[in-house]
């Protein structure tokens, strides 16, 4: 020992004592130094796990600055060891730095979506086998001999699986590890995935199929980065298309990511993909496992997985080599993450495309306002399918105007829908009602004092849910059960539910429709998506008559019995002074049009609507998707907003009202003077109130081609701190604005 510490000692202290950096996910500024300790070989994008404090936490090596602070070896901490995963490729590497520039966000807060696949342990969980030395317990119990029994052969095995042999508990099996009688080893990761088979199953396209198909295909074989945006009313045949592009990816030895809104809930999609491939899809969203997610983020990095169909937290996942991304219902807002990190996983995906030489390709029956002009400016290159594959038609809307010809007060299905209803049923087709709320009725009232009851930590109403027999917010979670009297003139028996929620017109069906078999599809069903699936499939074997829906039943779902849609009030997204408004409305209500008539039936659609004229309306009653986009471009170019202008909200928030408007206006007031940049507000955000906290925004525009990021950036470098329960919350590309 007294050996070593001599300066000499070429083994402890190296005069090039390796340092390297290595990423935290954590919200710091940069990464922090380590040293190597000596015969641990470690490069740029290795996954470590390091000390920071009294925790250990991995991290990831990173590039080091060209000029780095000087730092002595001696004084840093070592890396503990590299962990057993395959290293991010300098692709990734540069899309977290990316993004976390683009977001002004701290790249370890990027890092951190990549790496926090497995929020309980913190970090991945290794499989440890064990397995029996030849040392031998001093206490010895039935319990210790079970084990030991168990493991005589020795042969390794997962430590669960020996405490399982054994049939003792777990805690037996660590004891023996204490005592060195069991060693640990850390055994191969199982198998993430089957690899798809490419030539499984390959369909006959039609030639609109076949062109897109080939242009997708020409362009993974080109190995270099193109974007496609392709177009087509569902039921055209855009999946079957882009599956022959996976196919090429696979055949190429690269791997492919399809990013999909409502995974969870579109196990049809994972079933066709088996059709075609033999075999499901890695799947990757929040109801997979823990531990399967871990499996499934190391084959990924090994290149072992080659096709993920994920949600948008799989555009972290470190790739070993991306050749294909698919962004499925590209025009979605799920998409869009709007706590911590806020970024657009559509908009991110065409980033990381570019970064990774892949190509990408946003599917669309109704594309985003931003895609299609991307599309109409030749940056994206649209691959058209106009008819749908089984040769039946888009379905008709057919407008009900609800000023003439609308329900008795206190009902919502006008007469003549409800005639449609009658003779689809009786002709064995199903019916969709489509109402996108929650509940029993969206808002209660006091007849007689005209009080409306609203959540005690949010600006928003109560809702009624009349199975559950509470109040509900839809903000926070709050409940509480339905008063007996008025909470504020405390009249009994005078609060009533104003509205229809989907559970309200349930009950209206079934009162209308006695015979019918009637199912309501929103996120509260009780019992999860377990049972989401479930009565999914059962729609699709047709055990329903009459399906009442939220805005679930538009996404991507294959209903082949669904002959007819009646959209109970298709205004409700409108008159918000929402820019977006018609956008989000027309692609909904198209969406949801287009579930009926996929096969052989042909579908129709009703809206119930008290604004006919509406140009949206029109548009879709019309069936003239272009005019719609015409009109909604030239709106957007002519007031300056997106695509056309770029915005970033600042959303500042806390507990006192005037202490965040305070702060709000002081980030105002030290806004960078330039004449590229307008800062408009602080004003009350779009939900002025949220668990509590009251919110304000300050919105900056600036044309397309400014560096709003590094605008942002400054302003922030020199603005007030925000203490105590105030926080600044920074939304490049908000979706309002
Ligand atoms: P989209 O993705 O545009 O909604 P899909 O790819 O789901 O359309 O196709 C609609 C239906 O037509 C699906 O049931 C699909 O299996 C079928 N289909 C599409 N193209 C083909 C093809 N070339 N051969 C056989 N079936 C096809
Ligand atoms: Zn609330």
């Amino acid at each position: 020992l007294a050996m070593v510490t001599t300066a000499d000692s070429p083994s402890l202290f190296p005069s090039s004592a390796r340092v390297v950096d290595v990423l935290l996910p954590l919200a710091i500024g940069s990464a922090y130094s380590y040293r190597v300790p000596d015969g641990m070989e470690v490069a740029v994008g290795d996954i470590v796990v390091v000390p920071l404090g009294t925790r250990t936490m991995l991290g990831c090596v990173w590039p080091r600055p060209a000029e780095p602070k000087p730092v002595d070896p001696a004084k840093l901490k070592a890396i503990q060891r590299r962990y057993d995963v395959a290293p991010l490729n300098a692709a990734m590497i540069a899309f977290i730095e990316w993004i976390a520039d683009y977001t002004v966000t701290p790249p370890g807060m990027v890092l951190r979506l990549a790496l926090r696949h497995d929020e309980s342990a913190g970090i991945t969980r290794e499989r440890i086998g064990v397995r029996l030395t030849d040392h031998r317990p001093e206490r010895r119990t039935k319990a210790r001999d079970k084990v030991i029994a168990a493991l005589e052969d020795g042969f390794v095995r997962a430590k669960s699986e020996a405490a399982r042999e054994a049939g003792v508990s777990p805690s037996v099996v660590d004891g023996l590890i204490d005592d060195g009688v069991l060693e640990t080893v850390v055994l191969p990761p199982e198998p993430a995935a089957e690899t798809p088979d490419p030539d499984h199953a390959v369909p006959e396209l039609l030639p609109a199929q076949a062109h897109a198909a080939a242009q997708l295909v020409a362009s993974v074989k080109a190995r270099a980065f193109q974007p496609f945006l392709i177009d087509g009313v569902t039921g055209s045949g855009k999946t079957e298309a882009y599956f022959e592009a996976v196919a090429e990816t696979i055949r190429q030895g690269r791997q492919t990511l399809i990013l999909m809104p409502e995974i969870a809930l579109t196990q049809a999609f994972l079933d066709r993909f088996a059709r075609r491939f033999g075999v499901r899809p890695a799947e990757w969203h929040s109801a997979v496992s823990t531990k399967r997610r871990g499996r499934i983020f190391r084959g990924v990095a090994s290149g072992e997985v080659s096709v993920v169909a994920g949600a948008r937290s799989a555009l972290f996942l470190p790739f070993r080599d991306l050749g294909l991304i698919l962004v499925d219902e590209e025009h979605d807002n799920a998409y869009k993450q709007e706590d911590g990190v806020h970024y657009h996983a559509r908009d991110m995906a065409v980033v990381r495309a570019r970064l990774e030489g892949a190509t990408i390709a946003l599917v669309s029956a109704t594309p985003s306002i931003e895609t299609e002009v991307n599309a109409r400016r030749g940056r994206y290159t649209r691959l058209a399918l106009p008819e749908r594959f089984a040769g039946t038609k888009v379905p008709r809307l057919e407008p009900i105007d609800l000023r003439r010809e609308g329900p008795p007060r206190g009902q919502w299905i006008a007469p003549r829908l409800a005639r449609e209803m009658q003779s689809t049923v009786e002709a064995g087709g199903q019916a969709l009602l489509f109402l996108n709320r929650r509940g029993y009725a969206p808002l209660t009232l006091c007849r007689a004092c005209g009080h409306r009851i609203k959540c005690p930590s949010c600006s928003s109403w109560l809702v009624e849910h009349r199975f559950r027999r509470r109040l509900e917010c839809h903000q926070c979670g709050y409940a509480m059960p339905v008063p007996n009297e008025c909470p504020n003139c405390h009249e009994p028996n005078a609060l009533i539910p104003c509205g229809p929620g989907v559970e309200r017109l349930h009950e209206e069906a079934a009162k209308l429709f006695p015979q019918a078999r009637l199912q309501v599809l929103s996120s509260d069903l009780a019992g999860g998506v377990e049972r989401l699936r479930a009565e999914l499939k059962a729609i699709e074997d047709g055990e329903v008559d009459i399906i009442i829906g939220t805005q679930l039943v538009a996404k991507g779902h294959n209903f082949p019995g669904l002959a007819m849609v009646g959209v109970i009030d298709a205004d409700v997204g409108l008159g918000h002074g929402d820019p977006r408004a018609a956008e989000r409305t027309f692609q909904l209500l198209h969406q949801v049009a287009g579930r009926a008539g996929r096969h052989e039936v042909e579908g129709r659609a009703f809206l119930q609507t008290y604004m006919p004229e509406h140009p949206v309306m029109q548009a879709l009653v019309a069936g003239d998707r272009d005019a719609f986009y015409d009109r909604e471009i030239a709106i957007r170019e002519e007031a300056h907003l997106p695509p056309f202008a770029r915005f970033c909200a600042l959303i500042v928030s806390g507990t006192d009202s005037h202490a965040a408007q305070a702060h709000a206006r002081a980030l105002a007031a030290c806004s960078p003077f330039t004449d590229k940049v307008r800062v408009l507000g602080p004003a009350e955000a779009p939900l002025a109130l949220i668990r509590g906290r009251h919110r304000f925004r300050l919105l900056a525009r600036c044309e397309r081609s400014f560096d709003l990021s590094g605008y942002v950036r400054a302003w922030m470098a020199g603005a007030p701190r925000a203490t105590g329960s105030l926080k600044v919350e920074i939304d490049i590309d908000p979706q309002s604005f």
